[in-house]
């Protein structure tokens, strides 16, 4: 248990109380200077290529320094994310997510089971057993494997509906969830929302009545059929931090909170090798670890910790021998590719048109392109509606053709790179702030994460 004990701590336990056992001097650190609130944040899919993104997107090129960003001034190591052995090196965002609620390796897909499927607990659970309000906030589904594996039980994350049920059986265990999900809580077979609420959660599916939460009652917040909409689509581009600022205020209590916030889409803008929704998630992040950093300065009885899962996307900043990263196009979008390559299904493509969506200048042959790719999809589709239909064979889409192509833009504009559509095993950084943030210190295993928090709350 050594490990636990911050060095500095540890030098002085060695000198004044010698005579203590390693359990005696780790109740005395709990019972001194545990943190009253812990705000965890998975970054999903965000691997250390995306907060160096981040730094240079957010970078003012006026200035002769390269402003830090507020992951550079917290960053205090990093973690291995590898699931249990069965699975290989490469997690998926329900292992890690196992991992990192549960302190438990377990295999691809698994929602706070082991590798033997038995329910295992995690520190949200923990928590709200030693009296703390509990909270999760997502911009997916609130049922999505991140958030899930902190309160659900289930042999696989694709089990949507099972999992929105068993967050209604454990509703006991939570006190505000905020997100998307919809089409997993208002079903034909049955209205959890409804149920929810007479076991007295307050409903709310719109961003305004975050700001008039009834002080100190539960609340269920669903404001999307699946995952919020992209930041750069959405009505709200900080979100994520609109949403951690009303949880925060609504979980205080004399006796502390634990809560979980996931920036969920950077991993869905790392799958689609999507570059400039990556960077405005990344931004809505970085707001709410701004947030966070204040109301830490205000409540320093308060730990902040911030990693991901894994990486996604092989996502990295230059290619094809170029020493170059050009984010500048980045900075002044205000749409994502999905959005204008819907745009551009539907209408015809001209320079006009799709410079005043990019909001940045396409070149002629960009426009040959993208021409070309519309005609391409187009006669694909036309071909499979008149083929006879092969079992399994997708109906191929205009609009994602016309994403990737819109994508292949800007990758090139911004020499961006990319190994893959699935995730990666490399390390991921980690951040922490407020009380006990050296226990993150060097590099972790996601694991040890789980039982850093586990210790701080008392868990044995
Ligand atoms: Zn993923």
């Amino acid at each position: 248990m050594k490990k636990f004990v911050p060095s500095i701590l540890a030098s002085m336990m060695v000198m004044s109380c010698s005579q203590l056992s390693t359990n005696d001097s780790n109740e005395l650190i709990v019972k001194d200077n545990a943190p009253k609130n812990i705000i965890m944040i998975v970054g999903d899919g965000m691997g250390p290529a995306y907060t160096t993104a981040y730094r240079y997107f957010h970078d003012n090129p006026a200035t002769a320094q390269i402003e830090q960003t507020v992951f550079d001034r917290h960053l205090v190591g990093s973690a291995s994310t590898y699931p249990a052995r069965v699975s290989g090196y490469v997690t998926d965002s329900a292992a890690g997510a196992t991992a990192l609620a549960t302190a438990t390796k377990s295999y691809n897909g698994a929602i706070g089971v082991d590798v033997d499927k038995k329910p295992v607990e995690s520190v949200l659970v923990w928590a709200k057993k030693q009296g703390k309000k509990t909270g999760m906030v997502v911009t997916s589904q609130i049922n999505h494997a991140t958030p899930a594996s902190y309160l659900a039980h289930n042999e696989s994350r694709h089990n949507y509906n099972e999992i929105a049920d068993n967050f209604l059986a454990a509703h006991d265990n939570i006190d505000i969830m905020l997100g998307g999900g919809w089409q997993y809580f208002i079903r034909e077979d049955k209205n959890l929302v409804e149920e929810f609420q007479t076991k007295g959660f307050n409903y709310i599916n719109n961003y305004n009545q975050l700001t008039q939460l009834p002080s100190d009652e539960k609340v269920l917040g669903l404001f999307a059929d699946k995952g919020l909409p992209w930041a750069l689509d959405d009505s709200n581009k900080h979100r994520l931090s609109t949403m951690t600022k009303a949880a925060v205020n609504q979980l205080e209590n004399k006796n502390g909170f634990f809560m979980l916030v996931e920036a969920s889409q950077v991993d869905w803008a790392g799958h689609g090798n999507d570059i400039a929704a990556a960077m405005a998630e990344m931004d809505d992040l970085a707001k709410t670890l701004e947030y966070l950093e204040n109301y830490v300065k205000e409540n320093p009885d308060t730990l902040v910790v911030l990693t991901a899962d894994h990486s996604t996307g092989g996502f990295t900043l230059g290619r094809d021998g170029d020493y170059l990263w050009q984010p500048d196009v980045l900075r002044t979008m205000t749409m994502s590719p999905s959005a204008i390559a819907k745009n551009l299904a539907k209408n015809s493509i001209t320079l006009s048109y799709v410079n005043e969506m990019l909001n940045f200048n396409v070149t002629s042959d960009e426009i040959k392109e993208l021409q070309a790719t519309k005609a391409e999809a187009q006669r694909s589709l036309a071909e499979f509606n008149q083929s006879t239909k092969i079992a399994g064979k997708m109906t191929p889409s205009i609009e994602k053709a016309l994403h990737k192509n819109i994508n292949h833009i800007i990758d090139q504009r911004t020499v961006t790179g990319w190994t893959t559509f699935g995730h990666t095993a490399v390390d991921v950084p980690v951040f922490a702030m407020g009380t006990q943030k050296e226990l993150f210190e060097g590099l972790s295993d996601n694991t040890e994460i789980a039982n850093n928090i586990f210790y701080l709350l008392g868990k044995k």
